[in-house]
């Protein structure tokens, strides 16, 4: 036996031996009566179990060792299935104390606070055995539920953090509860696809965009960019004669646009597109954060002909302001690109009865991105993807699994793991689906309507305050703004952290035409009037507080 043979040897033996140890003290919390009862194992083995817990290694046959840890296994799952025998048996419980829970919490979660302060979390460890769901429960409630902050409540207005309407709840359990992996829409494994074809529809008409385009839904705006973009490049490729999905990339892609959200430069990224390539277009004249159009169309004059993929923005999270898509559309005629849309929360503009112009033309462009978990108010992670289906070929070569004969072929069988980028998926359009069914054009009209007089009344206040002023005119449903005296800058972050210390309100910072400002998003169904006063308050208390 050489050297190293037996080196390897020893190694396996000693982790054998601490297989066995590991596996025994298993057993030590099992009761006797099971252990003799429900196994055939014998005294010799259990004997010579004793000897490896008691001396640390286990000297006998290696067949004992064999039989030792199947009948040790089986012990196991036998526990296991204990917990999964005992769930099982009181779903029904389990859903009602978790049901009253979400209830209470939903029912409370006006007065619950928006932001943590402070905490400490104990870790806990994988259990051996499982302590079952409603031990677990406490658990969650003992240790995690304190934490949760009221992200869907009336005063988060951070980010842009939208709530979760009672119907898209219900459909969110539902999705977990039926459980599918929405795939297909005929065949015999899962026609769930039929139901987010119908989700799609709804959102469709609901923001008045033509049938034109092939949708589907995605974990949020970052996933709907990518995928947009993804299928833009291979139409790009295509421009150039080449297969990108099959090849590669061999050259640079000119990518334009003037203030892509950070998602799409990440996109750029992770296509190797590379974030650094995007070319700069400036900004329109005046406090804005639209694309000039002018110096769009010098730049794409410099291209002589090449084609590109132009990034607008239907609504920035600074400003919320949008670039001229009618003007965008008149450059289409004129030259080749591909447009995209990231109309994440601002697409829903076009429920408003007073603001629905700003995405006028918008169903001229290539591919749109929309956010569910956002402006519809439909729980995370929800966001839809909209590309023409003319280019379906291009977006079936970028997502097809092409060596996986069981899938069939794509342009037969639809099947959304061949025009997305993941392959199992839960059934995310049902939340959707249930919000827009329940609550209809109506509803969501006012929903967007409300949110956008409300930043109007906050953006007044604010406007006509002596501690305060607007960074940005309020376009939508965002305001950004800062304390009003530019020698107080360095206070902002204080001023802020002050407000959000409260647990009343969570708002988020921002930096925009060289200030240090403060952005506060509406898009929660919650949200009403007396809300903006009572933040309004609480800001005023907060900066006398600070003189
Ligand atoms: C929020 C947002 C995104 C990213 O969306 P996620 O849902 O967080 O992935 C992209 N674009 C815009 C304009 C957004 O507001």
């Amino acid at each position: 036996m050489t050297f190293g043979a037996s080196v390897v040897q020893e190694n396996k033996k000693q982790k054998r031996d601490r297989n066995i140890k590991f596996l025994i003290t298993g057993v030590v919390f099992l009761n006797d009566d099971c252990i003799i009862k429900d196994t055939k194992i014998s005294k010799r083995a259990l004997w010579d179990a004793n000897c490896v817990l008691e001396r640390g290694f286990y000297t006998g046959s290696l067949s004992f060792y064999g039989s030792l840890l199947i009948f040790l296994n089986n012990i196991c799952h036998k526990i296991m299935n204990e917990q999964l025998k005992n769930d099982s048996a009181n779903v029904r419980h389990l859903l009602d104390i978790v049901k009253e829970q979400g209830i209470e919490y939903l029912n409370s979660i006006e007065e619950r606070s928006t932001s943590v302060v402070n905490h400490t979390l104990e870790k806990h460890t994988l259990p051996d055995s499982g302590y079952g769901t409603e031990e677990t429960l406490r658990i969650f409630n003992q240790k995690f539920e304190p934490v949760m902050v009221a992200s869907s409540g009336p005063r988060y207005w951070g980010f842009v953090t939208g709530g979760a309407t009672p119907a898209s709840v219900a459909g969110d359990w539902l999705t977990t509860i039926y459980d599918q992996n929405t795939q297909t829409m005929k065949g015999q494994g899962d026609i769930s696809g039929v139901i987010e074809v119908e989700a799609i529809r709804l959102l469709q008409e609901l923001l008045q965009l033509p049938e034109s385009f092939l949708g589907g839904f995605v974990t949020g705006a970052t996933m709907s960019n990518f995928t947009c973009l993804a299928v833009a490049r291979q139409w790009l490729g295509k421009a150039l004669g080449k297969d990108i999905a099959r090849e590669g990339i061999s050259e640079k892609i000119k990518v334009l646009g003037a203030t892509p959200h950070s998602s799409s430069i990440k996109s750029l990224s992770l296509l190797g597109l590379g974030s650094n390539n995007i070319i700069q277009i400036k900004i329109q004249e005046g406090n804005s954060e639209a694309i000039c159009i002018e110096d769009l169309e010098e730049n794409i004059l410099k291209l002589n002909g090449a084609p590109f993929i132009l990034i607008s923005s239907g609504g920035t999270v600074n400003t919320v302001d949008f670039d001229d898509f009618k003007a965008i559309s008149r450059l289409k005629e004129k030259y080749n690109f591909w447009w995209h849309i990231d109309a994440a929360f601002g697409g829903f503009a076009a429920c408003s009865t007073t603001h629905r112009h700003l995405v006028e033309n918008w169903e001229l462009a290539d591919s749109i991105t929309v956010d569910c978990h956002k402006w519809m108010n439909v729980p995370y992670e929800s966001a839809v993807f909209l590309i023409k289906e003319q280019y379906k070929i291009l977006q079936i070569e970028t997502f097809q699994n092409s060596n996986a004969p069981y899938l069939g072929d794509p342009l037969d069988n639809f099947n959304y793991l061949n025009f997305l980028p993941e392959n199992s998926r839960r059934l995310k359009a049902l939340p959707a689906w249930f919000s827009l069914m329940a609550y209809g054009k109506k509803g969501y009209q006012e929903i967007v309507d409300d949110n956008i007089s409300w930043a109007e009344k906050f953006g007044d206040l604010i406007e006509n305050s002596n501690d305060f002023k607007l960074l940005a005119p309020v376009r939508l449903n965002t305001v950004c703004f800062t304390l009003k005296d530019d020698t107080r800058q360095n206070e902002v972050d204080l001023f802020l952290e002050k407000v959000n210390d409260t647990g009343k309100v969570f708002m988020t910072p921002t930096f925009y035409n060289n200030h240090k400002g403060i952005r506060a998003a509406f898009v929660n169904w919650m949200t009403g009037e007396k809300d903006v006063h009572t933040v309004f308050e609480i800001m005023n208390e907060v900066f006398t507080s600070l003189k």
